[in-house]
């Protein structure tokens, strides 16, 4: 998973710790991820880029991201 959000090395480890499954559908992410749709991506809960904080950003399933189709 590429990191295209400059979020700071340790506030991506705590995501990653807290956003143990998708935010949006609950399916717990594996790795490897079953399939591509299933691999996790970064959501903004607000969608700006300029709030990385632990409140605006966690983890979905790509198949589940809102900007990936
Ligand atoms: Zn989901």
């Amino acid at each position: 998973m590429s990191n295209r959000w400059n979020i700071s090395e340790w506030l991506e480890q705590e995501i990653r710790v807290r956003d143990v499954a998708c935010v949006y559908c609950g399916v717990a992410f594996t790795t490897p991820p079953v399939n591509r749709k299933s691999a996790a991506s970064w959501e903004h809960i607000i969608n700006d880029a300029k709030f990385i904080t632990r409140e605006n950003i966690a983890l979905c399933r790509v198949g589940c991201n809102a900007s990936n189709g």
